[in-house]
C-alpha cells in the first residue's frame, strides 16, 4: 500500500483556488485541468517531479481524446468520402464500414473518460509491470463515474521516451484498455503490438487486429497529420 502523496493530489474547483493562494506553484493546475473542474487526479507513489510530467501528459491526452473523437464525429457513421480517411486507414488498415464503426465507437466512448480524475500510480518495482511502461487497471463501473487507474512503470521515465506527446500517447493507449460499457477494452484476448513501425505494419497486414490494438489507438491520437508522419 503506497501512502498518498498529498502534494501529488490536484485539487480543483473552489478548493483549487484556495490552494493556489496558499501554494502559488499550484497555479498551473487550473490551466491543466480546466476541462475537469471538481475532478481530482491522484498520483500515489509519485515524486513531485513525476507528478509534474504526468500532469502535462494528462493535459495532452485530454486534447488527444477530444480531437480524435472530433475526427470521427465530423465524418459520421457512414463516411462517403473514403479518400478522406487516410489517417484512419494508416492506423487501422483498409477501410470497411464495420471496422470504422468499431474504432469510431471506441473513440466516442473514450472521449467521455474523465482522464483528469483517474489515478496515476508510480512504481519502481519491475515485478509490478513485466517490462511494460505503463499498465491499466480497470475499475468497473460506468464510463462517467468510474475511476480508472494507470500504473506508471519504471520504463515510462527512461531517457528519450518522455516527450509530452509520447506520454500522452501512452495514456490514450492505456485508456483504450478501459473495460466499461462495451464490455471489454482493447486487446482483451490478443497479444499486444507495440511501436510505431509495428503498428503501421499491423494496420496494413491485419486490420482486424489493429482495430483492437491499444498502441494503434494511441498513435492515431498522437498523429493527426499523416503526411507529416510518413515524411518525418
Ligand atoms: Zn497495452
Amino acid at each position: 500500500m503506497v501512502a498518498m502523496n498529498l502534494a501529488a493530489s490536484v485539487m480543483l474547483g473552489l478548493s483549487a483556488l484556495t490552494m493556489c493562494v496558499a501554494h502559488p506553484t499550484a497555479a498551473t493546475d487550473i490551466t491543466i485541468f480546466h476541462r475537469s473542474a471538481e475532478k481530482t487526479a491522484t498520483f500515489p507513489g509519485c515524486s513531485d517531479k513525476q507528478v509534474a510530467v504526468l500532469k502535462k501528459a494528462i493535459d495532452v491526452a485530454v486534447e488527444y481524446q477530444a480531437e480524435s473523437w472530433e475526427y470521427f464525429r465530423t465524418r459520421g457513421l457512414s463516411p462517403v468520402h473514403t479518400d478522406d480517411l487516410e489517417r484512419f486507414t494508416t492506423w487501422f488498415g483498409k477501410f470497411s464500414l464495420q471496422n470504422y464503426r468499431i474504432v469510431r465507437d471506441r473513440f466516442k466512448e473514450m472521449s467521455a473518460y474523465p482522464l483528469a480524475s483517474w489515478t496515476y500510480k508510480c512504481t519502481n518495482e519491475p515485478d509490478d509491470c513485466g517490462g511494460r511502461i505503463a499498465q491499466f487497471f480497470n475499475i468497473a463501473g460506468s464510463r462517467r463515474d468510474s475511476k480508472g487507474e494507470i500504473l506508471i512503470c519504471k520504463g515510462f521515465w527512461f531517457p528519450n521516451s518522455g516527450s509530452d506527446a509520447r506520454n500522452g500517447q501512452t495514456i490514450i493507449h492505456e485508456a483504450s484498455h478501459f473495460n466499461s460499457v462495451r464490455g471489454e477494452g482493447t486487446n482483451a484476448n490478443l497479444p499486444e503490438t507495440y511501436g510505431k513501425g509495428e503498428c503501421l505494419k499491423l494496420a496494413e497486414k491485419h486490420p482486424e487486429q489493429a482495430i483492437h490494438n491499444a498502441d494503434n489507438y494511441g498513435f492515431f491520437a498522437q498523429y493527426p497529420d499523416v503526411p507529416h508522419l510518413l515524411s518525418g
